[in-house]
């Protein structure tokens, strides 16, 4: 890691690979928010403005990518050698993966026909999770109407 920074032109410090270790330790699509509370168990004297400097680091140097999806609450995803496409649930928020290699091959072929050289695939698919389906159900039959 250190080696690759170095060769993108940055200097990792301490307080630096703290914050990549912890980004990559954690789940996949944290907040800025998350990935802070992480760092701050390890180390008390890291500032939020520095955690999310570095989170912007680690998304330039390409290793990690902002997802926004529409929520206004950006998130954090390590970027994979497998693409992988999105469920995501509009009612708790969670953020599900999915392999498209299958669509990929398809989408690309539709560039490809359209004289289109595609870099990158945004698949997302918003809705609502199976436990949210549930519990919409049950609130309509209780009659209740809180969401
Ligand atoms: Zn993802
Ligand atoms: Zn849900």
């Amino acid at each position: 890691m250190k080696e690759f920074l170095r060769t993108k032109g940055f200097k990792m410090t301490p307080q630096r690979e703290l914050i990549f270790r912890s980004f990559f330790e954690l789940e996949e699509h944290i907040t800025v928010d998350e990935l802070y509370d992480k760092v701050r168990i390890l180390d008390r004297s890291i500032g939020y403005s520095t955690v999310w400097r570095n989170l912007k680091l680690i998304c330039k140097v390409g290793l990690a990518e902002e997802v926004n999806l529409g929520d206004g609450i950006t998130r954090y995803d390590r970027v994979t050698k497998v693409p992988h496409g999105h469920l995501f649930c509009i009612s708790c928020k969670k953020l599900e993966e999915f392999p498209v290699e299958q669509l990929v091959g398809l989408l690309a072929q539709t560039a490809g026909d359209k004289s289109f050289t595609p870099e990158n695939f945004k698949i997302e698919i918003q809705g609502f999770c199976e436990k949210c389906q549930k519990e919409n159900a049950n609130d309509s039959k209780n009659g209740e109407d809180d969401v």
